[in-house]
């Protein structure tokens, strides 16, 4: 059993303390939501995991499959299987998007059997094709520039497709759901589904509860000023919907004054 296990996760970035001591742990086959208001640390609980250099750990810890996750380059966190789709995808003209995943699958390979020759051209082939026809992906899309003009649902597809090709443990999804017309909000919360499917854990960054409308997580986290204050199931989603953030503000406040 994959595990993701996060604990008491404080983070900085330069002096600012951004994370102040977030515990969470996610299985395979989980999907988790992490919601709560602009500017509390969701996608800095993302970066942090996969390695992004602006973020420096303070204090915690965070292991994967058993291993320390600090310790290892993003890299090798991504060979074990993490995996972090992006808020805002990069574009890279000149690369299609059939390439871009043929090379990030061979150098997965290459990495388990460094005597690896590269998954050869046709059974990549109709891997890509399988995956692109479960997502409802025009076949043509293989062959685009990677985000190039892509619009933000394509864009977000692609992360989708890059999921399915990849099969990864955990991925990490930070506003996947953001810009998304409801057709494509439809087919990434699909693409979570199979993914679900295949047992992969998810943690589901979002700001809106709108994709849980199509996505059900098992747990819905409440992130605020940098912490986890509050958990539940999928109804916690629809309770902050309906009442918003206030209450759980409200409930802090209290619970501090409580406290003298
Ligand atoms: P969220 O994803 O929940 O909207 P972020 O993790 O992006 O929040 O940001 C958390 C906090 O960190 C915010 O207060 C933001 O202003 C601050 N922050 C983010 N990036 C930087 C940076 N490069 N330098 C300084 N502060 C930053
Ligand atoms: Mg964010």
């Amino acid at each position: 059993m994959s595990e993701l296990n996060i604990k008491d996760l404080h983070v900085n970035i330069g002096e600012k303390e951004i994370l102040k001591g977030v515990t969470l742990s996610i299985q395979q086959g989980q999907v988790h939501a992490i919601m709560g208001p602009n500017g509390t640390g969701k996608s800095t609980l993302a970066y942090t995991l996969m390695g992004h250099p602006s973020y420096q750990v303070t204090g915690g810890s965070a292991t994967f499959k058993g291993h320390d996750l600090f310790s290892l380059p993003t890299d090798e966190r991504s060979r074990l299987g993490l995996f972090l789709a992006f808020q805002y995808p990069v574009a890279i003209p000149g690369v299609t998007v059939a390439n871009f995943l043929r090379t990030a699958v061979n150098a997965r390979r290459k990495a388990i059997n460094p005597a690896d020759k590269g998954i050869p051209i046709l059974e990549f082939r109709n891997l890509l094709k399988e995956k692109m026809r479960m997502l409802k992906m025009d076949p043509s899309f293989a062959g685009r520039y990677l985000n190039d003009g892509f619009s933000g649902g394509e864009k977000k597809r692609a992360e989708v497709l890059q999921m399915a090709v990849l099969q990864p443990e955990i991925a990490i999804l930070d506003e996947t759901d953001s810009g998304l017309d409801i057709d494509a909000l439809k087919i990434v919360s699909e693409g979570i589904h199979l993914l679900q499917e295949q047992n992969v854990g998810v943690l589901l960054i979002t700001h809106y509860q709108r994709m849980l409308n199509y996505t059900k997580p098992d747990f819905v986290h409440v992130m605020m000023a940098g912490r986890i204050v509050e958990s539940g199931g999928a109804d916690l989603a629809l309770h902050l919907e309906e009442h918003g953030y206030d209450w759980i503000r409200e409930k802090i406040e209290n619970g501090i004054n409580g406290n003298k």
